[in-house]
């Protein structure tokens, strides 16, 4: 159903939004409309039955403008141009309202990784880094782990571009296992800041966390943490979902059981206990709790259901789950929709913070690491929030307004050469 819909339309729709909204001619964003790189490369790996099969990868570096490119790499069956140009945009914007010295890319392969060995793993990873490896580098475009991608998935990276390039180079990716030169937090700092921004706007709505009901689209890396945090802060979590579909449990599920049987390698469809419901991903998202956290794909609210979605407060843990039409359908009726390029950017703030780590070769301790972070999450949510009120517009416009200025007044003295 989500390849009807083309996520680099949404990225277009936000920017040309907020480049009214700044009163910018043409001129002064035209540049970000395109792509500045995109690579596509064939893939041929030697299956462990001797088969040879060819896969297709890809990296966009969308925007260099404030610094290099920035963005995890996608191992998903549905990877194709317009979704990895999408994404890689929404990293040029999202490090542009964490305020971190970055540009934005992203990259993938159209692969389903539970499908392979881990040896044929292995040498998709090896095979994709040697195709890009003059183009990524730390000071060039610097990957890190999305949906499908692993931190043992980083090792190999660092170890490939290491090789090719005869230096040892931990900063050409972030997201790395720790003895690797990894950050601590990292795993959970998407989660972690997902969580946050469900605090911030919480408070905002004069609404108790510990009251309040939340439902999470996706158990992967983000969606789990959220739902952990959460639980632990006392909400009541009663419906979670993953490919595999989705539980119910009106007083509120047990998160860290249902996290356990996940990582024991269960299906969550096959999860029971006590009062426990099975319901489908669809039913999950148009559940009437207070606080949606659909973190699994692009497109999973759009014009199809969005009638029927009837929480209070959307926290994009995914990035672009919400289509532009969507996004205009709820906004008028009042729903708050912390946009993704805020919401997930805990993520990539502690790649930030790994990436100087690794060239200051000084590592920190997880209470500096998470201090750090939520110190700005706190202050990023909190600019959205003010010029969101400031000109009554949308906390997605705010976001995208912010971005693009920070984005507009650092091409503007660089210029465009020659
Ligand atoms: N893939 C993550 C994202 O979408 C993290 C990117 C990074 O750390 O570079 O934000």
């Amino acid at each position: 159903m989500s390849q009807q819909y083309n996520p680099f339309d949404n990225v277009v729709a936000a920017i040309k939004k907020a480049a009214a909204i700044l009163e910018y001619s043409e001129n002064d964003y035209t540049r970000l409309l395109h792509p500045e790189k995109e690579l596509k490369v064939s893939l041929p790996i030697k299956m462990d039955n001797g088969e040879v099969k060819v896969f297709d990868g890809y990296r966009v570096q969308y925007s260099c403008t404030r610094g290099p490119a920035k963005g995890g790499i996608r191992y998903h069956q549905n990877v194709n141009i317009d979704e990895v140009k999408a994404l890689a945009a929404w990293m040029a914007f999202k490090n542009a309202i964490a305020d971190i010295p970055f540009g934005g890319g992203k990259g993938g392969i159209t692969v389903n990784p539970k499908e392979l060995s881990a040896g044929e793993l292995e040498r998709l990873t090896r095979r994709y880094t040697s195709s890009m490896s003059y183009m990524i580098g730390p000071d060039k475009d610097i990957p890190a782990p999305d949906v499908g991608t692993t931190p043992q998935v980083m090792g190999w990276i660092v170890d490939t571009y290491s090789m090719i390039n005869r230096i040892y180079s931990p900063a050409v990716v972030t997201g790395k296992p720790l003895p690797l030169g990894g950050s601590q937090g990292r795993v959970e700092a998407t989660g972690l800041g997902v969580f946050r921004t469900v605090l911030n706007i919480l408070k905002k709505l004069d609404m108790d966390p510990k009251r309040v009901t939340v439902a999470v689209q996706g158990m992967g890396n983000v969606g789990s943490y959220s739902a952990k945090f959460m639980y632990e802060e006392g909400a009541e979590v009663v419906a979670v979902s993953n490919s595999s579909g989705a539980v119910y449990l009106k007083t509120g599920l047990n998160i860290p059981e249902i996290i356990e049987h996940i990582e024991s390698g269960k299906k969550l469809c096959d999860y029971n206990a006590e009062g426990v419901e099975h319901i489908t991903n669809e039913e999950l998202l148009t559940l009437d709790v207070d606080v949606l956290i659909p973190a699994a794909l692009e497109n999973a609210i759009n014009e199809d259901n969005v009638n029927d979605v009837k929480a209070k407060v959307i926290v994009e843990g995914a990035n672009g789950p919400v289509t532009v039409a969507a996004d205009d359908i709820l906004s008028a009726r009042g729903t708050y929709i912390v946009p993704d390029i805020l919401a997930n950017s805990g993520g990539v703030i502690v790649s930030y913070f790994e990436w100087i780590q690794n060239q200051q070769n000084y590592y920190w301790t997880l209470e500096e690491v998470n201090t750090k972070l939520l110190e700005k999450m706190d202050k990023n949510f909190e600019d959205l929030w003010t010029l969101s009120k400031e000109k009554n517009i949308t906390l997605r416009e705010a976001a995208y307004v912010i971005a693009l200025e920070r984005i507009a007044e650092a091409a503007k003295p660089r210029g465009i050469w020659p």
